[in-house]
């Protein structure tokens, strides 16, 4: 074996293993755009989990969260009540089977 042919070989290797680390950046890049959409499906998903408690006041518009302001429960109607945090008006709130909860416009 000659020197030449030594290092011919070596930077064959070289040469698969630059080919072989593309490779992997390739998957990992693929692995990662597979994770973003991940993290972007479950960002949606939380946004949407909260979005089900905003309430926007029919008085003065602000929108709250009614888990934070609720306050009193009808003993008679069975009526949860929440409270805006701006205007104080009380709001009566239905519920939803799905676990949704949303003011009563009036
Ligand atoms: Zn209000």
């Amino acid at each position: 074996m000659t020197v030449n042919s030594n290092a011919r070989e070596s930077s064959q290797a070289n040469a698969r293993s630059i080919q072989d680390l593309q490779e992997q950046i390739e998957v990992l890049q693929s692995q990662l755009k597979d994770l973003q959409k991940i993290v972007e499906d479950l960002e949606s998903r939380l946004f949407h989990s909260t979005d089900r408690y905003i309430a926007n006041c029919p008085s003065c518009q602000t929108r709250f969260d009614m888990l934070a302001h609720h306050y009193s429960i009808g003993l008679f109607d069975n009526l949860v009540y929440v409270k805006c945090p701006k205007c104080n008006k009380a709001l009566p709130v239905k519920g939803g089977s799905t676990g949704e909860i949303s003011v009563i416009q009036e």
